[in-house]
């Protein structure tokens, strides 16, 4: 283990060559071509290390990307990590990436261009013995993570069908963390028709679709808090009208999340049940229209073998291995939602996400690529 940790500070340098060419090519999702101009350092990185890559084209994104090494061995692993930014074209132009007080700066740096490098990185030090221990590495760099995956998500799924352990190399803030569980996201579109007519001259023959979105808003936040984990945001309105015209339309977008699957499942059926009921204002008809959903990640059976494949892996890097759950969704919550036991927060150590201030802490580098190698080391012996 110390071995991989002499070997990974070696590595240090290249790693941040490497990174700074990735780093300094404006990637966000609606990009395209930047990210596909990523994705070629990126397959080009891949071949260095002997996988063959494969484009899985895109029309809207950037182009997937599956590598893949065959062995011998039984266990089937599958890596994931993103190739796009939240950063808009000439983010770039303005902070390119620049190292300043042991920290390294740049859009996208930290989540999750440097994740990407540290996953094939960590394959290097884990060494071809090991990974011929696999039947099969599979790692999926995806082009749109940032705006929920709509075009990756299909090659995520039929990917994570055919493997045993899913990596998800997203970053974390302290070299000791990983992360175990992420609430499940489930957005909504809300529509409210109504009726509109004259607000002074015949009132009564309007029905007011501001009203009864009201109700609907004060009834869907009451789900708030009313289960463990359970958080109901509405986040948007909309209603364009007049002050004297009682309105016909009103529309809104919330999300719900929760923890645990089971909760999870309660929050969907009560948000249809408040839809179901009868409106408050007569006459009015309400349509809701689900959005993308992203199950939770939840603390399996499987997913606890992992976090004490990196608890013994960890202590002998002197890490206590921390396992966090956290709010936020990854292609984490997509495999860990499928059953199958996922480890996420795999990626480096820094700090800022999708803020201007994010960074890598460089001299973290190391330990997270031993760590990393590590669990691939370890992976093959391990039942699940
Ligand atoms: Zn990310």
């Amino acid at each position: 283990m110390t071995a991989d940790l002499d070997a990974a500070r070696e590595l240090v340098p290249a790693f941040l060559d490497e990174l700074r060419a990735w780093v300094n090519i404006d990637s966000g999702s609606d990009h395209k071509t930047g990210v596909d101009q990523v994705g070629a350092l990126v397959r080009a990185r891949f071949e260095r290390s002997g996988f063959a890559v494969e484009t899985h084209p895109q029309a809207v994104y950037g182009d997937n990307l599956v590598a893949r090494r065959k062995g011998s061995g039984r266990m089937r692993l599958l890596l994931i990590g993103h190739m796009d930014t939240v950063f808009p074209v000439g983010t770039v132009a303005e902070r390119p990436f620049t190292i300043r007080d042991g920290r390294a700066y740049g859009p996208g740096i930290f989540d999750m261009k440097s994740g990407i490098l540290a996953g094939i990185t960590a394959l290097d030090l884990a060494g071809a013995e090991t990974l011929d221990r696999f039947a099969a590495i599979t790692f999926i760099c995806n082009s749109d993570e940032e705006v929920g995956s709509p075009g990756s998500t299909p090659l995520i799924r039929a990917e994570a069908s055919q493997a045993d352990v899913v990596l998800v190399l997203e970053p974390t803030r302290d070299p000791a963390c990983v992360t175990v569980a992420r609430k499940g996201i489930a957005a909504y579109t809300l529509d409210v028709q109504g009726v509109s007519a004259h607000a002074g001259v015949m009132p009564e023959a309007g029905r007011n679709a501001i009203l009864e979105l009201a109700h609907l808003i004060i009834a869907l936040q009451g789900l708030h808090g009313s289960l463990p984990s359970l958080s109901v945001n509405v986040g948007a309105v909309y209603a364009d009208g007049r002050r004297n015209v009682v309105p016909d339309r009103a529309q809104a977008h919330f999300e719900m999340r929760a923890a645990e699957p089971e909760i999870f499942a309660q929050g969907q059926a009560a948000i249809e049940a408040i839809i179901a009921a009868p409106r408050v204002v007569p006459d009015t008809v309400v349509t809701l229209t689900p959005g993308p959903v992203h199950q939770p990640l939840a603390l399996t059976e499987g997913a606890r073998k992992l976090v004490a494949v990196a608890g013994s892996v960890g202590a002998e890097l002197g890490l206590q291995i921390k396992p966090l759950s956290i709010g936020g969704a990854s292609d984490g919550n997509t495999t860990g939602g499928m059953g199958i036991p996922t480890l996420d927060g795999l990626g480096l150590i820094g700090q800022n996400s999708h803020n201007p201030d994010e960074h890598i802490i460089i001299d973290a580098i190391p330990v997270r690529l031993a760590l990393l190698a590590g669990i691939i080391r370890a992976l093959p012996d391990v039942i699940l």
